[in-house]
């Protein structure tokens, strides 16, 4: 008996097309096609195909299963970036994806292709991936200028789009410095200065990270400076600062490398000083979410962390003498959570 279409498991074979959909979007991301539609009018396959240097036959079913995925217009006169390609898909512009996209091709595509193995093994797959492992998942990112580059320019990408919800989702203006524990590129740290004009803020990263730091430095230099620390936050001394930051840090560690961390913060905290952890807080149910436990599963392939509830992050921080716990659920992919030493 065959099924009507009102009886179909769509969900399912939505998710069965998921893989092929996110490929056809890296792929394009990949061949720079957004870039090349970017302030053009429609433009026919067999351009864009010269243009790129690709096949005709496959750049036009690409650039099909694109329109189809609301990623491009398709019209008479050919094909043409709609809003959302020309803000996030095209590789230059201040919210751009790009980054992101290339890394979710480049790296977690490997890795999630051994889930499996993740799953049965209860560790990440580096070495499967990618035939080796170091001790320290960083180290694997770092060991070369192009995987860097790469991890930095996404890591960048993504926190533009959460910087403006994790600065403003508590009022952070009694704070006079903050310290911005793998801060990275400075995505958020710029925001920072944007939002309270008076804060001082630092950004702590690896040697490697802060040697590259330049690349990603805003363009309109209206803005207050930020200060670039190089270190390992679990060996060398921290910056002193009235507010730490962890954003997307602690998600990637496990509990006793979290414990070795909150307690060199909170050696070096005064009461009233504070920590703002930026994480995708799970339900305590761990129900909830999907962006958020599919990211659980993006740190079981490649880091020893997970993504954790607000229970959990606020018995970590209360050990450390961190409390008065305000956790705000943004609705952006980051949520934030706030908290004072006693
Ligand atoms: N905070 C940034 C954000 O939210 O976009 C970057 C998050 S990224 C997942 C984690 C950051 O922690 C990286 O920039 C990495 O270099 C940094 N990091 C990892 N281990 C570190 C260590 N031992 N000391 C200092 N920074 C470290």
């Amino acid at each position: 008996v065959s099924q009507s279409a009102s009886k179909l498991p769509s969900k399912i074979l939505e998710l069965m097309d998921g893989f092929r959909a996110s490929k056809a979007l890296f792929v394009a991301s990949k061949l720079k096609i957004f870039d090349h539609l970017k302030d053009k009018g429609p433009i026919k396959a067999v351009d864009i195909a010269n243009g790129v240097g690709t096949s005709v036959c496959g750049t036009e079913r690409l650039l099909d299963a694109c329109a189809s995925l609301g990623l491009l217009e398709k019209t008479p006169q050919g094909y043409s970036n709609n809003d959302s390609a020309n803000t996030y898909l095209t590789s230059d512009g201040k919210y751009s994806l790009h980054g992101y996209i290339i890394h979710s091709n480049d790296h977690l595509w490997p890795l999630f292709t051994n889930l499996e193995y993740a799953v049965k093994e209860g560790s990440r797959q580096n070495h499967r991936a990618f035939g080796k492992k170091a001790d320290d998942l960083f180290k694997d990112y770092y060991h070369s200028q192009e995987v860097k580059q790469r991890f930095m320019a996404a890591m960048h990408s993504i926190a533009h789009l959460t910087a403006r919800d994790v600065a403003t989702a508590f009022d952070l203006s009694q704070f006079k410095s903050a310290c911005d524990l793998g801060g990275c590129t400075g995505a958020l740290a710029y925001e920072l200065v944007q939002v309270y004009p008076n804060l001082k803020v630092t950004v702590f990263d690896l040697p490697e990270v802060i040697a590259n730091t330049s690349f990603f430095q805003p363009s309109e230099q209206h803005t207050a400076p930020v200060t670039f620390v190089s270190g390992d936050f679990f060996k060398d001394d921290l910056p002193e600062a009235d507010l730490y930051i962890l954003s997307r840090v602690l998600h990637d560690w496990p509990d006793e490398k979290i414990h070795v961390l909150l307690s060199k913060i909170s050696a070096l905290c005064k009461p009233g000083c504070a920590i703002l952890l930026a994480e995708m807080v799970l339900d305590d149910e761990k129900k909830n979410r999907s962006t958020a436990l599919l990211q659980s599963l993006n740190m079981l392939v490649q880091t020893e962390g997970k993504e954790r509830s607000g229970s959990e992050y606020q018995a970590l921080l209360e050990q450390h003498g961190f409390t008065n716990v305000k956790i705000r659920i943004t609705g952006n992919l980051l949520d934030v959570i706030l908290c004072v030493k006693t």
